[in-house]
């Protein structure tokens, strides 16, 4: 192993952004995938074998709705069991540092506050907790996955691949049916829905307002692993652009914003991110 300083194109740039602070992050999938969690859309992407659940198929089909638990149960062990790569706590020093404020993330693995980033505002929700759609009660994922086992201590299929972002893994169908699915505690009713934004559903109107006055507010935007392929983040880059805030994007590939940066570094975030880091922390 050698100390050297990587040469990465942009870099240097984008230490001297930072430097001056308050920049908001927008993070995507892309930061999470040295943790084991897939992107859906990068150059792996595992939308390109699977069809990601969508709201209308969660709310509508309660034999989709029952598929996506049946998954959802097995693929818990792995999203459980992801921990905050170096990238993650990369972005925490930057943050103590001062050279980082808000950060606003696309992804629901919890992992940027498992690394010991503040302020951190989930665009899409968290996997860490579910919402029930009758009466909306909130409750802890890790309290689901206890009752879970309790009634189905038999389940334990196979997943024919990796776990999606989502948190749901591949099953068989026929193994669906061996799938016990528990109602919310407190109505009795349900059904349960893990609190995150899927596919097709739009996300809660305030939540999108807080993003845009962080973004408003902030010195730089700074887009960390994210292809900015859906509107629901790539509309804060059109925000920053038009009024005048530098935009930065590090991340492997090329991304819908790119016309819109004013600093574009294209490595691995898990190099670029602690080098930042320790220039700057
Ligand atoms: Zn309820």
């Amino acid at each position: 192993m050698t100390a050297a300083t990587p040469t990465v194109e942009g870099l240097s740039e984008l230490a001297d952004l930072l430097t001056d602070g308050g920049a908001v992050v927008l993070s995507g999938a892309g930061l999470s995938t040295d943790s084991g969690i897939p992107d859906y859309r990068g150059a792996t992407g595992s939308l390109r074998r699977h069809t990601p659940m969508t709201y209308q198929t969660f709310t509508r089909d309660p034999r989709g709705r029952h598929r996506y638990w049946a998954r959802s149960y097995v693929g818990w062990r792995q999203i459980e069991r992801a921990r905050p790569n170096a990238g993650h706590r990369a972005v925490a020093a930057l943050q103590q540092a001062g050279a980082v404020g808000e950060v606003i993330t696309q992804n629901v693995d919890g992992l940027h506050q498992a690394g010991g980033a503040r302020e951190v505002l989930e665009l899409h929700g968290g996997l860490d907790r579910t919402v029930c759609l009758a009466c909306g009660d909130m409750a802890s994922r890790a309290d689901l996955d206890v009752r879970l086992r309790t009634v189905n201590p038999g389940f334990r299929p196979e997943p024919t691949d990796e776990v999606n972002p989502d948190g749901d893994v591949e099953l068989p169908e026929e193994a669906l049916d061996g799938f016990v699915m528990v109602d919310c505690l407190a109505c009795g009713g349900g059904p349960l829905k893990p609190d995150v934004v899927f596919f097709g559903e739009t996300v809660p109107r305030d939540r999108v307002d807080a993003c845009f006055a962080l973004v408003d507010a902030a010195r730089s935007l700074l887009v960390l692993g994210s292809s900015l392929t859906v509107m629901s983040g790539y509309r804060f880059v059109i925000a920053a652009a038009k009024r005048g805030i530098p935009v930065a994007i590090v991340n492997s590939g090329s991304t819908r914003g790119d016309a819109k940066a004013t600093l574009k570094v294209d490595a691995p975030l898990g190099v670029v991110l602690p080098e930042l880091a320790r220039r700057l922390a």
